[in-house]
């Protein structure tokens, strides 16, 4: 499946309403470096991003698991957008 335009929008709506909320709630907290928590928001952040550079960049690839190249089905990118592994490669 090459996702459709509407459907790019979709996810491109999605990353950007997660990076705000991610970044607004990084800001709330006084980041140690070794904060579990924190640590964990730095890692959800970047693969938004990247999820975002790959949707302006590399927009026929997005969608796909970026180890088997299987389609990721629509259903779980709406779950999770910046997903860049299908749920067998993420071993979920
Ligand atoms: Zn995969």
């Amino acid at each position: 499946m090459v996702l459709d335009r509407e459907q790019l929008e979709e996810i491109k709506r999605l990353l950007e309403y997660k990076a705000k909320e991610l970044r607004s709630e990084t800001k709330k907290k006084k980041r140690k470096k070794k904060d579990p928590h924190a640590v964990a928001l730095a890692a959800e952040m970047e693969d938004i991003e990247h999820a975002l550079k790959k949707l302006d960049e590399d927009r026929d690839r997005f969608g796909f698991c970026e180890k088997c190249f299987m389609e990721i089905p629509w259903g779980e990118l709406v779950e999770n957008p910046a997903r860049r592994y299908c749920s067998r490669c993420s071993g979920r």
